[in-house]
């Protein structure tokens, strides 16, 4: 056992957090570090899970509506603290990519103006669907360099941008931007601001309201542990429910939903940005995610989370030699919760850590994201990850794999 064992060990002793790990199924050999792509599963969600199938859907059968109506709405109130937000500002429902189609639209009618910016690093879908919905507004998306500034849009706005729309936490530095002076910089230039919040939720403290947002989604399944493909939320802030007018609207979002109404009225509150029926299977493990993140509370994650991080990073710079690039910020103010590194040989390097038991993800071309949950991931486990990651550079392990990409990297 080398030093950095010894301190990791000494540091998981002092983890006020170790025992929340045993509240996750983990009965696995890897060191899994990425829960920024797929949370771990809590044990109280098997349960659950069971409990919706087998107790309420077989015996309740339709009459189970009668609880589960308005359950994107009552998750949404215990997510909304998380987030800095009112219980009556956020929704549970869809998917991240569609929430912010329908918020985006949203906007962009409101401000009555064609044009929106993004920045060149941003998710795909975020690319995409502001793209099209710009276009559509007879505007053009404009690209702001990678983990934005609020100069960038100081600089970039016009009077035609009518939206700003960037992740809190950008899903390829694992940079966090000052999200209080980017949404005033938006504010200034006669724009709202929308956040995207997939790898902030759960991960980061966020403060919607203390911040000035107008609109953010994100979603559930990441730092959430809510599940594969588990709903997704949206945020609008209380000032423009009412003000907004969502471009998809179906009966859950009239007021009177029962009504089989032949006019669509939108409902006067958080309601009128859902669409359709709920996944109640997938909403109860987005449900017991989010218990035990409130449970834990943002303060400790965060907390712990930096510490991880920290860690990491020293790890990394033990080992010069072996040519990465740090990409994410050293600065505690500029950092979410997952460390990425750059090397030209990153998906061969990502395999061959794979087989050693050591899960990171790839992102092309040459990007390696290393995600740390607090709720789970232990020291000891960074230490590990720290000491393959070194073997298998020493030993030039990943020269034995393909450098073709297949599948889910
Ligand atoms: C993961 C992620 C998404 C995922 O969107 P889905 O619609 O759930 O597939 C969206 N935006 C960002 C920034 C992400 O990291």
């Amino acid at each position: 056992m080398g030093p950095l064992t010894d301190r990791a060990l000494a540091l998981d002793a002092a983890d006020p957090l170790a025992k929340v790990r045993e509240r996750f199924v983990i009965n696995d050999e890897f060191v899994y570090l990425d829960g920024n792509s797929l949370g771990r599963l809590p044990k109280a969600t098997i349960e659950r899970m069971r409990s919706v199938v087998e107790d309420e859907w077989a015996h309740e059968l339709v009459l189970g509506w009668s609880h589960w109506l308005d359950i994107g709405l009552d998750i949404g109130a215990k997510l909304a603290p998380l987030i800095g937000a009112a219980a009556s500002e956020v929704v549970l429902c869809d998917q991240t990519s569609v929430n912010l189609y329908k918020l985006a639209v949203a906007g962009l009618r409101h401000s009555g103006r064609t044009d929106i910016i993004t920045d060149e690093g941003n998710f795909p879908s975020d690319r995409f669907v502001l793209g099209a919905i710009a276009s559509a507004a007879g505007g053009r998306l404009i690209l702001a360099p990678e983990d934005p500034t609020a100069a960038d849009v100081r600089s970039l706005a016009t009077t035609n941008v009518g939206l700003v729309s960037f992740s809190h936490v950008g899903y390829r530095s694992g940079a966090m931007l000052n999200a209080a002076a980017v949404t005033q910089a938006a504010h200034d230039a006669g724009a709202l601001m929308l956040w995207d919040l997939a790898h902030s939720a759960g991960a980061v403290p966020v403060e919607l309201n203390a911040w000035g947002a107008d609109l953010a989604v994100g979603c559930t399944y990441k730092y959430l542990n809510g599940g594969p493909g588990a709903p997704a939320f949206l945020f609008v802030s209380e000032a423009l429910i009412t003000e907004l007018e969502q471009p998809m609207s179906g009966w859950y979002g009239h007021e009177d939903q029962f009504a089989m109404a032949a006019k669509f009225i939108p409902a006067g509150d958080i309601r009128r940005f859902v669409v359709g029926t709920p996944p109640i299977v997938s909403m109860v493990g987005a449900d017991e995610g989010i218990r035990v993140t409130a449970e834990v509370g943002m303060a400790a994650i965060r907390t712990k989370s930096l510490a991880l991080t920290d860690f990491f990073i020293e790890a990394l710079g033990t080992m010069p030699q072996h040519g990465f690039t740090l990409i994410t910020p050293g600065g505690h103010e500029e950092r979410g919760s997952q460390i990425t590194i750059q090397h030209p040989e990153g998906y061969r390097i990502s395999l061959a850590l794979r087989k050693a038991g050591v899960i990171p993800d790839f992102r092309a071309p040459d990007l390696i994201r290393f995600g740390f949950t607090p709720l789970y991931t232990t020291f000891g486990e960074a230490a590990q990850a720290a000491d393959v990651l070194d073997r298998v550079m020493s030993s030039r392990e990943y020269e034995d794999f393909e450098a073709i990409r297949m599948g889910v990297t």
